[in-house]
């Protein structure tokens, strides 16, 4: 194996330019870390938020568990969080993984495994965990260092390129519409955002739950992807405009049983005018920074419940192996790209360009 790797390194915050595709030498792994040859890396909203310096700081798990005083992000930088291939050299310290196994990893890495949140099933809000691709370099590369607690095995059947979705594509949605939605057979449910990486996946879930699946999306052309998956009512609408009245008709008045928004404020006040009584308002994502007037008397005539849906944990990333390596859902990737073309793929979405599904970068091991 050679020493060197190719990697897209940003060298300073700023617009997509400022990543370059870069010979830097593969990750040696501590102890506690594995070393895993990516077989693709998908291209997740928050990257680009690194990226452009919204996101400066180190999260505080990585710095509670390095007890490690700098708080800025280090530059240069590999982003990527959203990575699954093949284990090459694994740590003293590591069980339960060797050599040439097929993994995927979540975002995040470094949970204690006993604290109240590890013990209780919900690591994801682990103070010690820490992610991949912000707090140390990510999946943007030729390799990338993972660690055992975020990692789990890729079923033999399923393509490793499809299963670098199931942390932060398909897991997240698992969540939102079977554990916090608990979606029931016969209901209707009101997707925003439906034609990207999350929403594909939880129009498929939805459907698959025995649901009605009303969903939100930009163009005539998703319109149509969309009802193949699964969507049985599309609606086409820009972003920030009012969809509720479209959503009252199609159910008679009644409004929606769940509605997801994984857009957040350019979306969720038209979310609220679209439930019916008794109605679950799913959050999942925000991909601004609004805020939104918001009349408790809506809430409350309603009966709404209003939850979030927060991020995927690994009992949600396996529950996505499973359904990929049974045809119950389809991984949808937008495209796979070379390492080489991650700045133009950060301009297609930041432009809010024709992306359907999930952008992956696909690195190619000829560094
Ligand atoms: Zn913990």
């Amino acid at each position: 194996m050679s020493t060197l790797m190719q990697a897209v390194r940003m060298t300073d915050f700023g617009g997509p330019e400022v990543m370059q595709l870069s010979q830097v030498p593969v990750p040696v792994p501590g102890p506690g870390d594995i070393l895993m040859r990516v077989a693709a890396c998908g291209i997740d909203r928050k990257d680009l938020l690194v990226r452009n310096g919204t996101i400066r700081k180190k999260s505080v798990g990585y710095r509670a568990a390095a007890n490690d005083a700098r708080t800025g992000i280090d530059l240069p930088l590999t982003l990527g969080a959203e990575i699954a291939g093949t284990i090459v050299a694994v740590g003293s310290a590591v069980h339960g993984f060797k050599v040439g196994d097929r993994v995927a990893s979540l975002p995040r890495r470094g949970h204690c495994g006993v604290c109240l949140y590890c013990h209780t099933g919900r690591s994801e809000s682990c103070a010690s965990a820490w992610f991949i691709g912000q707090d140390a370099d990510g999946g943007y590369a030729d390799y990338v260092l993972v660690g055992p607690d975020g990692l789990c095995h890729v079923p033999d059947g399923v393509d490793l390129v499809e299963a670098s979705l199931a942390a932060a594509c398909i897991g997240p949605m698992i969540r939102a519409v079977r554990d916090v939605a608990q979606v029931r057979i016969g209901e209707t449910v009101l997707i925003t955002g439906a034609s990207g990486g999350l929403g594909v996946h939880g129009v498929q879930l939805a459907k698959g739950a025995g649901a009605r699946v009303i969903a939100v999306a930009s163009s005539a052309a998703k319109a149509e992807r969309l009802r193949a998956l699964g969507a049985d009512e599309v609606i086409v609408v820009t972003r920030g405009h009012d969809f509720s009245e479209q959503v009252l008709a199609l159910t008679g008045g009644r409004g929606v049983d769940v509605g997801i928004d994984i857009v957040g404020a350019a979306a969720l006040p038209f979310v609220l005018r679209s439930m019916a009584l008794y109605g679950r308002v799913i959050i999942v994502g925000e991909t601004g920074s609004g805020k939104i007037d918001l009349r408790p008397a809506i809430v409350l005539l309603r009966r709404l419940q209003i939850l979030a849906s927060y991020a995927p944990g690994v009992t949600h990333m396996v529950a996505a192996l499973q359904l990929l390596e049974r045809g119950q859902i389809r991984a949808i990737i937008d495209s796979r790209r070379p390492l080489e073309e991650a700045v133009q793929a950060h301009h297609l979405m930041e432009s809010g360009g024709d992306v359907f599904g999930r952008i992956v970068l696909v690195p190619s091991h000829d560094a």
